[in-house]
């Protein structure tokens, strides 16, 4: 059986983008429906990205779900850069007037689906084979299945936050679509483990055995990452390796102070910079993972999400509130503009910080050089912070 239903706006994916998405519409009294293939319960527990640029923080007060976040999140005024040894503190606050929030994506997207669902807009969750037609027309329609029924979803836009493995992005014309990578030769070894970080802010280590980051989520709950070889498996890392691993990288002065205990989260993960353009085709609007990826490194992916999503509901409530279209038509390009800026700014972090695979003696020196520079250098750890903060929108 098929049933219609009409909407302003059809969302796919329940990730932050298109939470956010929906929920900023919402604020400003604009329909959408939101068709997210999984299920609630695993959405709210995927654990992902932490530090939210001043920006992002302020786009979540915007969408009216910072009450939690204002509450349990860590403003940090700074992080470290742990190489030859030593810590070299870049202080955000002093060198840029901004700060970064560390609260957990999984926090982010209870907050949002708790705010949505209160409001009593709709998210469809397991809609299974979301596909798109018509997106060069005004009524571009989605279809879905959704317990045991063919859905049709007619729109006036759809938004593809789909994530980098949605249906979204192949629904361009590839006649008009280009891909721009870069998948790196390591990965990270992820954990979560509910002991007191070992530092009140993040220390990114450049060691000769390879990168570490000591991050984390609260007070008592650490999340460090560990830079691995694409091809090691999760059985390769029990828990001592990983203590062990981390006390080497992480060794410098100050010491940090490591505390060890059981890991409640691991996964290895692939690094990759991605992106696809344009950004939209007729009625379509790509934003956050299902058009770009950045490396975990620069903490930019969540917040590009963000700022993809900050143009795209400017441009739809110009659209709806002064029928403006002029937003609407210019959004990729306007989001493409600083989506390049942060993967160039990932991508620099990455290879500032890791150990490169079959690097050459001259590279070995150039990364030295630009460490030592990074050290001495105001000017240069003033770039850093200001890409770190965010760039403004
Ligand atoms: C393992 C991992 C660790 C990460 N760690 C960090 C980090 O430390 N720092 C950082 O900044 N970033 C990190 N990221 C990146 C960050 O989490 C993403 O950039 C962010 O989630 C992007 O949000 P999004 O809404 O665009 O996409 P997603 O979060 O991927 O959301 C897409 C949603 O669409 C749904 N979906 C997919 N296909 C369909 C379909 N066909 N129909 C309907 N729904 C569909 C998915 O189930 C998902 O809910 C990490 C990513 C991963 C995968």
């Amino acid at each position: 059986m098929s049933q219609r239903q009409r909407t302003q706006v059809g969302i796919i994916g329940a990730g932050p983008a298109g939470l956010l998405l929906a929920r900023l519409l919402e604020v400003h009294g604009i329909e959408s429906v939101v068709l997210e293939a999984r299920t609630r319960d695993y959405v709210e527990a995927r654990i992902r990205a932490g530090v939210l640029e001043q920006g992002t923080v302020a786009l979540l007060e915007e969408a009216g779900v910072a009450e939690r976040l204002r509450r349990e999140g860590l403003v940090h005024d700074g992080a470290e850069i742990a190489t030859g040894g030593r810590r070299v503190r870049i202080d955000f606050r002093a060198l840029t007037g901004k700060t970064v929030t560390v609260y957990g994506q999984t926090e982010i997207t209870k907050d949002l689906i708790a705010a949505r669902l209160a409001a009593g807009g709709p998210i469809v969750w397991e809609a299974k084979d979301v596909a798109l037609h018509d997106i060069e027309t005004a009524r571009p329609r989605l279809t879905y299945d959704h317990a045991g029924a063919t859905h049709e979803l007619v729109c006036d836009f759809i938004a593809g936050c789909d994530g980098f493995h949605g249906v979204s992005r192949s629904a361009l014309p590839a006649s008009s679509r280009q891909a721009f990578e870069r998948v790196y030769p390591f990965g990270w070894l992820g954990i979560l483990a509910d002991v007191a970080p070992c530092s009140s802010e993040l220390i990114y280590a450049h060691h000769d055995r390879g990168f570490a980051l000591a991050s984390m989520r609260s007070p008592t709950r650490s999340r460090y990452y560990i830079q691995c070889d694409l091809d090691e498996k999760l059985e390769d890392w029990p828990d001592e390796r990983i203590w062990q691993e981390l006390k080497v990288r992480l060794d410098c002065e100050p010491p940090p102070n490591i505390t060890t205990g059981p890991t409640i989260e691991k996964s290895i993960a692939p690094l990759r910079s991605f992106v696809s353009t344009p950004m939209q085709h007729g009625r379509l609007f790509l934003a956050g993972d299902a058009a770009h990826i950045v490396p975990p490194t620069g903490a930019k992916g969540l917040n590009l999400a963000a700022s993809d999503v900050h143009y795209l509901s400017r441009a739809l409530i110009a659209y709806y509130k002064k029928q403006d279209d002029s937003l609407c038509r210019a959004y990729g390009d306007t989001a493409l503009a600083r989506v390049w800026k942060a993967e160039r700014f990932s991508w620099w972090m990455t290879t500032l910080l890791h150990k490169l695979h079959k690097k050459t003696s001259f590279e070995a020196q150039m990364q030295r050089a630009e460490l030592d520079y990074l050290a001495s250098s105001r000017a240069a750890q003033t770039a850093l912070a200001e890409n770190y903060v965010g760039l403004p929108f």
